[in-house]
Formats: C-alpha cells, sequence, structure tokens
C-alpha cells in the first residue's frame, strides 16, 4: 500500500472505467468483469434477502468525504449506510447520491426508538432524514439498536414506517445492534434482540456486529436470517484494527510523566503486558502487516453465506481501494492460520463487541462495553469528536472511576481482556479537553 493517501484523481486512474461501476450493480459474481491492471473493482453481489436486491459484497459504511463515497459508488458498491445520529452525514451522502444512478443504489439510514414516541414524531424526524439525504425515498429505514427487544414493537415508530411506504417513501424496514447498555439489563443481548426482531417479521433487514473473534451470538442470528430470507449487512467486522492503534495509545500514555495512582498503574501495567506478550507472539507467527489480517477478517465474515455485504468504513481513497479488492476473495488456508494465530497470541486485547458480559460485576454501573466501543470510534474510525462527544453523554458514571477500584469486571471477563487498563486509556482519550 502507498503511503501517500491516493487522491481522486489518482484513484480513478487505478480504478478505470470507473464510471461504468454502477452499471455492474445487480450483476452476479461471474458476470462481473476484472479490469485490467489490478484495478480494484467489486466483483460479487449478494441477494439482500427477502428485498431481492443485489447489493455489493463490500459496502459504504459512514464515510465523511463525499469524494470517497462517490469513487465507492464507482468501484461498483451500492449499498450505503448512514444514520439520522451520524453528525452532518445525511447532507455528505446525499451530495454524493445525486452522482450516482439512483434505481442502481440501496440507501439505508436509521432512527432511534429508544422512546416511544408517537407515529408523528418518527415521521417528522424520517421526512427530515428524507430531506437532508435530498431523497424521494430510502431503501431501508431502520430501527437504530433498540437497546431491549420490547423497542422493536413501538407502535409510533411501525405505524409512521406503513405511512411512509404506502407513499412511496420507503421501501422496507430494519433494524441495527452492536450490543446494548448491558447494565441496564443483561438479559437483553444483541442476540436475543434480533431473534424476537426476526420472529416479529416486520424487519426486512439487519446491521449487526460480527466478526472472526466474536462469532457465537451472531451465527444463531444468522442462521435465523436465512430461515426467514432477512438481508444481513455486518458491522463490526474487523478487531484487529484495535489491536493495532493501542500501540500509539501505550507510547502516549509512556510519555505521561505524572504520577499516577497505583491501582491505575496495575491497570495499565497488566494492559500492557499483554500487548507485549501479543507483540511477540506476533513477531514469532510474522503476523506484522495489519492489512493481511484485517482482510483474511473480511473474508472470514463474507465466507458465511447468509451474510450478504459487510459494511466498511475508508475514510480515505487509499484505505476504500484497499477493501474494494477484498470482493469476491475467499478465505484462504493462509488467512485460516493468520487468524487462528491471531486469535491464540492477541484475542485477549479485545473487548468483544456485543459483549457486557463483565458488567454487572462493576458496583458502579460503568457501561464497560459501551465505552470500549467509542473507544473504538476514536482510535480505528478516526470519529474522535463523535466518539468524545458520545462518551461524555453516558449518563451516570464513566470510566474515571475504574482508576480507584480493585477490578471486579476485568476478573469477570471470560476472555481475560486487561480491561481495566483500557478503560483507564479510553477515558484519558475520550475526555480529552
Ligand atoms: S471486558 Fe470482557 S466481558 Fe467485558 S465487555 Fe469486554 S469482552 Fe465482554
Ligand atoms: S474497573 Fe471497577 S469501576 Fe471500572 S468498570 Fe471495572 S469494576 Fe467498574
Amino acid at each position: 500500500m502507498s503511503k501517500t493517501p491516493l487522491g481522486r484523481r489518482q484513484f480513478f486512474k487505478t480504478s478505470a472505467l470507473g464510471a461504468l461501476g454502477a452499471g455492474l450493480a445487480g450483476r452476479t459474481a461471474a458476470a462481473a468483469q476484472d479490469v485490467p491492471g489490478d484495478s480494484p473493482r467489486i466483483k460479487e453481489y449478494r441477494t439482500l434477502g427477502r428485498t431481492g436486491f443485489k447489493v455489493s459484497d463490500i459496502s459504504c459504511g459512514f464515510i465523511m468525504d463525499e469524494g470517497v463515497i462517490r469513487a465507492a459508488y464507482d468501484s461498483g458498491m451500492n449499498y450505503f449506510d448512514t444514520a439520522e445520529e451520524y453528525p452532518g452525514h445525511h447532507r455528505v451522502l446525499g451530495r454524493a447520491v445525486k452522482h450516482m444512478d439512483r434505481k442502481k443504489v440501496f440507501i439505508t439510514t436509521k432512527l432511534d426508538a429508544s422512546n416511544p414516541e408517537p407515529k408523528e414524531a418518527f415521521l417528522k424526524r424520517a421526512r427530515k432524514a428524507l430531506e437532508e439525504l435530498q431523497l424521494e425515498y430510502v431503501d431501508c429505514l431502520m430501527m437504530h439498536c433498540p437497546e431491549k427487544a420490547e423497542t422493536l414493537k413501538c407502535e409510533g415508530f411501525h405505524a409512521a414506517m406503513t405511512e411512509l411506504k404506502a407513499e412511496g417513501r420507503l421501501r422496507h424496514v430494519g433494524v441495527s445492534q452492536h450490543g446494548t447498555f448491558w447494565f441496564r439489563d443483561p438479559e437483553e443481548t444483541m442476540d436475543k434482540i434480533l431473534l424476537a426482531a426476526a420472529e416479529d417479521g416486520r424487519f426486512d433487514v439487519f446491521l449487526m456486529a460480527y466478526n472472526f473473534l466474536k462469532r457465537d451470538n451472531a451465527e444463531r442470528v444468522l442462521e435465523a436470517c436465512r430461515a426467514k430470507k432477512i438481508g444481513v449487512a455486518l458491522m463490526k467486522t474487523t478487531p484487529v484494527a484495535i489491536y493495532y492503534t493501542l500501540k500509539s495509545r501505550i507510547e502516549a500514555l509512556e510519555k505521561d510523566k505524572k504520577e499516577v495512582n497505583p491501582l491505575y498503574a496495575d491497570g495499565i501495567k497488566r494492559y500492557r503486558e499483554k500487548f507485549e506478550a501479543a507483540q511477540d507472539f506476533i513477531r514469532a507467527h510474522g503476523l506484522k502487516n495489519p492489512e493481511e489480517i484485517r482482510d483474511a477478517a473480511v473474508r472470514f465474515v463474507l465466507g458465511n453465506p447468509d451474510a450478504h455485504t459487510a459494511c466498511l468504513q475508508t475514510q480515505t481513497y487509499e484505505a476504500l481501494n484497499a477493501v474494494v479488492r477484498l470482493s469476491g476473495t475467499k478465505l484462504s488456508l493462509a488467512d485460516s492460520s493468520r487468524l487462528e494465530a491471531y486469535r491464540e497470541g492477541c484475542a485477549e486485547l479485545y473487548c468483544r463487541h456485543a459483549c457486557g458480559l463483565c458488567e454487572p460485576s462493576c458496583p458502579h454501573g460503568v457501561p464497560v462495553n459501551t465505552i470500549m466501543r467509542y473507544n473504538q470510534y476514536f482510535t480505528a474510525q478516526r470519529r474522535e469528536k463523535e466518539a468524545m462527544s458520545l462518551y461524555a453523554a453516558i449518563p451516570g458514571v464513566k470510566a474515571d472511576l475504574c482508576a480507584s477500584c480493585p477490578g471486579h469486571c476485568e476478573r469477570a471477563c471470560p476472555y481475560n481482556v486487561p480491561v481495566q487498563g483500557m478503560l483507564l486509556a479510553a477515558n484519558d482519550m475520550l475526555s480529552m479537553p
């Protein structure tokens, strides 16, 4: 990979025939032609469950650069994800969609339904989203990460969706889930909520967390999706990114000469020891290239035929090129070995998405999993401002309390994640002035 980020023009040089990309939407892998010169092109499309829409196997998540979104379309990507909670993103995506063939792209946005508002309130918010997107209709409107299965039944939400469909402004209803505030109710897991959504029957598309380090709960949901013909888009597919962004954090902490509470120091020490052990392991197994592991991680999730698209966040042309090249590729034996080695040596550095098993052990009710997710937004997804404001908005206690705690959560974690140190480091970063 080049060290200099690709500009839009350079991207087009390497993705010749870019303007023809949309024409590939709807074609099968066999029909799609590779472009000479190793140009990055989408090569595989999968039917998104009962929507019948053929979506690119690699798709476009929260990307703030309009040029990168347009380049994604030109590469053949045709599934674009947004949400009312992504600051400014509706307008950015809307401007990009103006340059696309609307019929050949699947646009999905999301509304929070945690407050059981009446139909009119949901209609108002949905119409605002459509206006910001400058669209006549969206292909899918999702309930955004409901925190409990009961929320799926929100009458106001469904009444608004029915009305929007009747007006021709909405095609499908969906739901997204990547884990809840576990401490509020440890019974409300991602799989419980999504299995209830599958049974409910009104949700045609799921956007859910799934990766090679967090399989069990997601695979139960994927089986149900197959049975009900629900379309599946995936997020949080590459947990390896977290590991590689920890290095700079460790270095920053080492530069910090201030006196620290011994418990804080212990937490960081345990964290650093695991980090160092993982580095040794990486060296011993030749896993120095994070891109190889990331690529294997994406191939792993797409190896599951019940998954239809991996929704990735590529903020630069260079990163976009790298993931487009994964389209249509299969998990190799070498990939499997890399993932197995990574799982063996580094899995303890990953706080699993949609987990929260340790949270009931915290006497203060710190939302461990949520904080670690915001931490990932900051470190791996370059969504610094959003991550910091989300952290500031957490109701109740935050990870500053972890500095004076014996670390009950860490002992309760079945995956041996040194999470106290990670929480302290996350608190430092997410509360920076
Ligand atoms: S620290 Fe462990 S138990 Fe707690 S949320 Fe993370 S992975 Fe789950
Ligand atoms: S370190 Fe202590 S205060 Fe912090 S989340 Fe864990 S149990 Fe709660």
